[in-house]
């Protein structure tokens, strides 16, 4: 059946309602298992955009599943519909001139990059939040890692359903290297150096 749904002319573009905030807008993707880092990381790195008088807005998939995607699943089509969504909502933030970091396990390639294809090449950052299985299980910072392991999460992320790592991130970030200020800093730099923000701190 065609779609009766149309898209409206609008007099304002993203570039638009970036340049009034002084950024260029853009998605910073951050992948990795659970307990990686990616929440922590995205939200020191948002405090610290605040205070160079940035607009953010964090996604987290923790908190979308409380809302907007409280009705899916961990089945793989679920996480698919998940990712797509999440994708979409970035997108609009994109329009909306912010930074918009998206914060979620995110565990397939071809996901994230349906993810990516949704936006222009230079819009898309890929951030790999990186540590390995047996430190995140150490970690465990909900006890979910415990839970999947007594059998009583089924398709757990590094468990008991796959892992996909990215071959090109823009960033690989090695939380069990370096600590959480050090990465968001990194981050920091990279937006610098793309441009997406100005200047020196
Ligand atoms: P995720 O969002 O990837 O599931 P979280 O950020 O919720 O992971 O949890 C990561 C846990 O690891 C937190 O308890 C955090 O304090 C801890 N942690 C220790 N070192 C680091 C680091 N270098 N970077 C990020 N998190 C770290």
């Amino acid at each position: 059946m065609a779609s009766a749904a149309h898209r409206a002319i609008l007099t304002l573009d993203k570039r638009a309602r970036a340049e009034l905030k002084g950024q260029k807008p853009v998605i910073l993707w951050m992948t990795g298992l659970s307990g990686a880092g990616k929440s922590t990381i995205a939200n020191r790195l948002e405090e610290k955009l605040w205070l160079c008088g940035h607009h953010t807005m964090l996604l987290d998939g923790d908190n979308l599943r409380c809302g907007l995607n409280k009705d899916l699943t961990f089945t793989d089509a679920a996480r698919v519909e998940n990712i797509r969504r999440t994708a979409e909502v970035a997108k609009l933030m994109l329009e909306a001139g912010l930074i918009a970091i998206c914060a979620l396990i995110s565990p397939f390639r071809r996901e994230r990059m349906l993810a990516r294809q949704l936006v222009g090449a230079d819009e898309f950052i890929e951030v790999f939040v990186d540590a390995p299985l047996d430190l995140c299980k150490r970690r465990d910072p909900k006890g979910l890692y415990a839970r999947a392991l007594a059998g009583q999460i089924p398709n757990f992320t590094g468990i008991s359903s796959p892992y996909e790592p990215p071959d090109t991130p823009e960033l690989h970030l090695r939380t069990d290297r370096h600590d959480v200020d050090a990465l968001a800093g990194q981050v920091l730099e990279a937006l610098r150096h793309r441009g997406v923000i100005a200047g020196t701190p």
